[in-house]
């Protein structure tokens, strides 16, 4: 079985700051992009990832929208078990 499905992955999977990195070996990793700015968040995130701060959805088709967080206007968004937190 492999364990590198969105399953295994959490919200990174769906996250834009996800960065896949491929090793020489063929090992995937997923880095935090957000990691670079922010060091509160770790460069390689404990897999799977249930719940994060920063979690922002990749929108699908639309252009980037710098998203505005807790904005609606996620048409494509997956029904993933852990909601981003959102900041009233
Ligand atoms: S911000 Fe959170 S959900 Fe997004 S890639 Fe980083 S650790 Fe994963």
């Amino acid at each position: 079985m492999s364990n590198s499905g969105p399953d295994a992955i959490g919200l990174c999977a769906s996250c834009r700051w996800m960065r896949r990195v491929t090793s020489r070996r063929g090992s995937t990793f997923f880095r935090c992009g957000r990691a670079d700015a922010d060091p509160r968040f770790p460069r390689y995130p404990a897999l799977p990832v249930l719940a994060c701060a920063g979690y922002d959805p990749q929108s699908v088709g639309d252009g980037p929208g710098r998203g505005a967080p807790g904005g609606p206007g996620a048409p494509g968004a997956p029904g993933a078990p852990g909601e981003p937190i959102e900041h009233g």
